[in-house]
């Protein structure tokens, strides 16, 4: 008798098992976080600050990576039939594959985070003996660095806000509590950033790729850019770049390690000078603006 029953249960425990694992609906699943695609790393940041545990961000640009040669590998197309959002940011590349994104899955809420702020054209600093070049296309070229603007990310986070809150209205007050946190950080990192910076003689900056445009901008500097209109300079611009920062006291030229530091290497051994490397792309954006800043004020001072 004990030996027969003892059978059955032993028969029956994997299904047992099975039944009480399908009945343990209190486990949280990944699936119910937002799934947000971004176009760069900065970007998974500001939606982290906003959604926080509740979204689960994937970027398309890889770390270490350049937008302005990237394009969607098929895998990260399929994998958009995951995503809940996709928060664009006005990159070159969005423009040749927004659509293609966008069509992927028509459930996608497409956030814009270029909406409600004020892009300045490419490239609005001539450097002497530079023929001017018209702007490619027959549509303005609006520099696409918006991210490292503090005074623009508030818009974009704002903007990330109300889509976070129009997908998933249940954590709306945890969005907004999120969103005031964030917001007073870009404030306290304004003013510092305006600390750091106000000590500075020296004004104006040599860099590879104009990245810092926005950052020049608001804080009052004045970037000199290696790159013209996103190509290598000729070798009469190089030539003419090399001049003007000898006459500058230009000693150090800022690359970054997304690109080629070969042409930024060139110009500093004309000069005397160095390559340092900053990072316009980096994870952790609040802290990266302050050391930028700090490297910018040390640099600058000397
Ligand atoms: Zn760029």
């Amino acid at each position: 008798m004990f030996n027969r029953w003892y059978i059955v249960a032993v028969a029956l425990l994997p299904f047992v098992v099975l039944l009480a694992g399908c009945s343990q609906g209190t486990r949280p699943e990944p699936t119910d976080t937002l799934h947000v695609t971004v176009s760069i790393v900065p970007q998974k940041y500001f939606v982290e600050r906003i959604g926080g545990q509740h979204v689960t961000v994937s970027v398309m640009v890889q770390p270490g990576a350049s937008p302005e040669t990237y394009e969607p590998k098929p895998e990260q197309l399929r994998a958009l039939s995951e995503a809940d959002a996709y928060v664009s940011i006005g990159l070159p590349f969005e423009k040749a594959w927004l659509d293609r994104i966008a069509s992927t899955n028509p459930n996608m809420l497409m956030v814009d985070t270029t909406r409600g702020l004020e892009r300045m054209p490419m490239g609005v600093h001539h450097h002497h003996g530079e023929e001017e070049r018209p702007p490619e296309g027959e549509t303005e070229n609006p520099d696409p660095h918006i991210w490292l603007s503090p005074e623009l990310v508030k818009v974009q986070a704002q903007t990330i806000y109300e889509a976070l809150v129009r997908l998933d209205a249940a954590h709306k007050e945890t969005y907004q509590a999120n969103l005031d946190s964030f917001m007073a950080d870009i404030d306290a990192l304004d003013a510092d950033i305006c600390q750091t910076l106000a000590r500075v003689e020296n004004r104006k900056f040599m860099v590879f790729h104009p990245a810092w445009g926005y950052f020049a901008r608001d804080y009052g500097l004045e970037m000199i850019s290696i790159e013209v209109g996103g190509q290598e300079p000729s070798a009469a611009e190089l030539a003419a770049l090399i001049s003007e920062a000898r006459e500058e006291g230009i000693r150090v030229i800022f690359a970054q390690p997304e690109l080629s530091t070969r042409t930024a290497e060139t110009v500093a051994r004309e000069i005397g000078g160095e390559v340092l490397l900053v990072s316009p792309l980096a994870p952790d954006w609040l802290d990266n603006l302050r050391q930028v800043a700090e490297t910018f004020a040390e640099v600058l001072s000397e």
